[in-house]
């Protein structure tokens, strides 16, 4: 699966789109939050993350970006966005998920599940490598199980509350036809 990525302008990590805030000059507005990630203009990204957020703010780089000055305004839509950002529904299903003890957590795990079968769908983390992503999404299509990349607001390990985790298996069927559906 395609997932656009796009550059953030303060720390230069690329990430899918999805993952960071869009800010977008166009027209009469000026220079704002792009609460949709579509809305017509030039467009710059941003992290979710008040480190970023506070860069970009001390160089102006939303300015020399969108080559028009950024107001005062847009930092604090950024910091309101940012707090709303944290407790988002696919998160908190996912997160239901692993408190419930319905998930099964990691890589390795993950794949011994899918082929004995107690997974129900796979999430994986978009970043891993493309090795580790090619393995796990070959073995889960060989035992016809979803996998999707997982596309909250927050890494997959944050998510799951694991370090380094790139993997997670559903192993509840409900939940795991709530998170496809959300996935769609
Ligand atoms: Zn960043």
């Amino acid at each position: 699966m395609h997932i656009p990525h796009r550059q953030c302008i303060a720390c230069r990590s690329r990430k899918p789109k999805q993952r960071l805030i869009r800010i977008v000059r166009g027209g009469s507005a000026g220079v704002r939050l792009d609460r949709t990630g579509r809305a017509q203009g030039r467009g710059c990204y941003v992290c979710p993350r008040t480190d970023c957020i506070v860069h970009a703010r001390k160089h102006d780089l939303v300015s020399r970006h969108l080559r028009r000055a950024a107001p005062p305004q847009l930092y604090q839509d950024l910091a309101e966005f940012l707090a709303a950002l944290q407790p988002r529904p696919r998160q908190s299903f996912l997160g239901l998920a692993v408190k419930a003890g319905k998930t099964v957590l990691g890589t390795e795990a993950v794949r011994r599940s899918v082929k004995t079968g107690t997974v129900a769908l796979v999430l994986y983390e978009p970043q891993a490598s493309p090795s580790t992503v090619q393995r796990l999404t070959a073995v889960c299509r060989a035992a016809g199980i979803p996998a999707l990349p997982y596309a909250g607001a927050l890494p997959l390990d944050q998510a799951v509350g694991k370090p380094n985790c790139k993997a997670a298996g559903i192993t509840d069927r409900q939940l795991a036809q709530s998170l496809i559906a959300e996935h769609e």
